[in-house]
């Protein structure tokens, strides 16, 4: 398949990559695939194809292949969750690791990572992993969550929930992964 568009690629009306029987001489202006009216995506800077205009919906594409790098995405998110719960001092680090983690795992099984349907799966398990970390902190420490409003600063400060850096290490992996698969 692609090699008959590569062999056309400078010639006059290929088949679109996306609708075989079409012709046409428009080509993505980021990768160069052939596309036609029907698919391509008028963007600033000119005519995409679907992927990388980003708006093919990486799920619709690929249900199975998109279950599986979720699937690696949570395991990772878990592993880097407990870890970041037990050395809570490291947190900027574990923030990155999660964002890092997560998003190069689901890449990994992903032919087109792209989609914002991916970044919403990748945000959610990347908040996750945040959640099951603060889940931890709070267990080892013997306190129940749904009281935390009403504990003692000190406590607050041992739970690491103090607004600012707490919202930038849990702002850190979701930026990570919706920047990934824009
Ligand atoms: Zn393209
Ligand atoms: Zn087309």
């Amino acid at each position: 398949m692609t090699e008959i568009q590569e062999t056309y690629a400078s010639t006059g009306p290929v088949p679109c990559a996306e609708h075989p029987d079409v012709e046409t001489r428009l080509r993505c202006s980021r990768c160069g695939k052939p596309i036609c009216p029907r698919c391509g995506v008028r963007t600033p800077v000119g005519m995409r194809c679907p992927d990388c205009a980003g708006t093919r919906s990486a799920v619709a594409a690929n249900p199975t292949a998109t279950g599986k790098a979720a699937g690696a995405g949570i395991v990772v998110a878990a592993v880097v969750g407990v870890a970041w719960g037990f050395a809570p001092d490291w947190q900027f680090y574990w923030s990155l690791i999660l964002g890092f983690g997560v998003v190069e795992a689901m890449a990994r099984l992903l032919r087109s990572p792209r989609g914002t349907d991916l970044q919403a799966i990748a945000i959610v398990i990347v908040v996750c992993g945040v959640v099951l970390s603060r889940a931890i902190v709070a267990q080892r420490l013997g306190v129940d969550l749904s009281e935390v409003n009403n504990l003692r600063p000190a406590v607050q400060r041992a739970l690491y929930l103090r607004p600012i850096p707490d919202l930038l290490f849990a702002l850190l992996p979701i930026l990570i992964a919706w920047r990934r698969f824009r």
